[in-house]
């Protein structure tokens, strides 16, 4: 094993884990890439504690954090030490176990946090954590029931399954989250929206809902992080931000409707064109402005590897209009077959004619609008 340090957590891991190409089939798995991922899981599961602890009266030590999908346990015993909480650290691979337990001795964190060697559905079936991280191999929809009856009130969910979500391997991704994606250019807000229709979908089953409180796509994953609200009326709320989008390949149109049964004409109502349809997926917001601030202050404050990437994703997240899907800006310029203007001054024109325009982290050539795409294309031809 050798020693590294996240955060300010050391963990033993394993050496036969490749850095460079992490692999299922390492004794115990450990992605350095994910460190990202796991310094603003630290920050995100601070602020949310803080408000749960706040909120109910709790103590934060009665707060308890299921890592469901533990490897070397990294996450959870970050989350452990760095926010202050009890964690339960999961992994069905008993030499992942052993190294999870190595881990918590290493860390002296025998008090609050425990290591279990079963299957993840074995762990959250019928017991209640009060926030629940599920981040297997590949795909995690085969445990988001489980995920989401276990969950009292906050989820966090990793999915590295971005062909199937996004479109490429359209069956697969059909048989797992039993929606229809568009493989296009905006196939990684897709996927990110497929995930989290499907989580609440799961949801609504245990009569609960969700609250997406930051949500992005970043490289090979997507990750939600949501709160969970109990009640029928609460799962009837967050079903209603659920819907369909037909999209037309010619001239790039999109049109949004909610529901889980919507007519949408196939035929494109600004070029005649043949539309794709896409859904069910999530419509609604995928974050929460004060929560990504209160995000942001906590990464600045913390001593953190990749603090400058997590502040810069969590800024152009907080700041990107609530409008599903974007346009890709040079797509638009190659259509109209001009070069593309510098983004700052194009949106800003937008903006002068009245409408939103924002980036958006999803792609860095991409914004999103309110605008239809006729005015955005008329407003590119002028700029030219
Ligand atoms: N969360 C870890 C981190 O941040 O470093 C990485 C987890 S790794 C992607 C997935 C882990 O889940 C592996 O250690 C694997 O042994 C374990 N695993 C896979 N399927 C499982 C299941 N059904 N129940 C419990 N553990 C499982």
């Amino acid at each position: 094993y050798r020693l590294i340090k996240e955060g300010q957590t050391e963990v033993y891991v394993p050496t036969d884990n490749d850095p460079d190409v992490p692999s299922a089939s390492a004794s115990v798995f450990y992605n350095p890439a994910m460190e990202m991922n796991r310094d603003i899981n630290v920050a995100v599961t601070s602020v949310y504690a803080k408000k749960l602890a706040e909120r109910k009266g709790f103590d934060k030590s009665q707060i308890t954090y299921a890592d469901a999908f533990s490897a070397s346990g990294i996450r959870g015993l970050r989350v452990s030490k760095e926010v202050g909480i009890a964690a339960v650290l999961n992994d069905w691979k008993e030499e992942a176990v052993s190294l999870i337990q190595k881990n918590i001795d290493y860390n002296n964190l025998q008090e609050t946090v425990t290591a279990t060697c079963m299957g993840a559905d074995k762990l959250l079936h019928g017991q209640k954590f009060a926030i629940v991280d599920i981040d297997p191999f590949g795909t995690p929809a085969p445990f988001l029931d489980s995920a989401v009856s276990s969950a009292s009130f906050f989820l966090g969910v990793t999915a590295t399954d971005t062909a199937p979500l996004c479109g490429a391997h359209l069956k697969s991704g059909m048989r797992k989250y039993a929606a229809v994606p568009l493989n296009n250019e905006f196939h990684s807000e897709m996927g990110l929206r497929i995930l989290i229709g499907s989580i609440a979908r799961a949801a609504s089953k245990f009569d609960k809902g969700i609250r997406p409180l930051f949500s992005h796509a970043t490289r090979h994953y997507v990750r939600v992080y949501a709160e969970i609200l109990n009640g029928a009326g609460n799962a009837d709320k967050t079903l209603k931000e659920l819907g369909f989008i037909a999209w037309c390949p010619q001239c790039k149109n999109m049109e949004t409707k909610n529901g889980l049964a919507v007519f949408m004409n196939e035929e494109c109502p600004v070029c005649g064109g043949k539309r794709k349809m896409s859904g069910p997926l999530w419509l609604g917001t995928f974050k929460d402005k004060d929560f990504c601030n209160d995000v942001i202050s906590k990464l600045n404050s913390l001593p953190l590897n990749k603090k400058e990437e997590a502040i810069k994703l969590l800024t152009v997240c907080r700041d990107e209009a609530d409008i599903p899907f974007f346009y890709d800006q040079h797509l638009l310029c190659e259509m109209l077959k001009i070069s593309a203007p510098p983004m700052e001054p194009f949106l800003e024109s937008v903006r002068k004619a009245g409408y939103i325009a924002t980036r958006t982290h999803f792609s860095g050539t991409s914004f999103k609008t309110d605008a239809s795409v006729e005015i955005i294309l008329d407003i590119l031809k002028n700029q030219s």
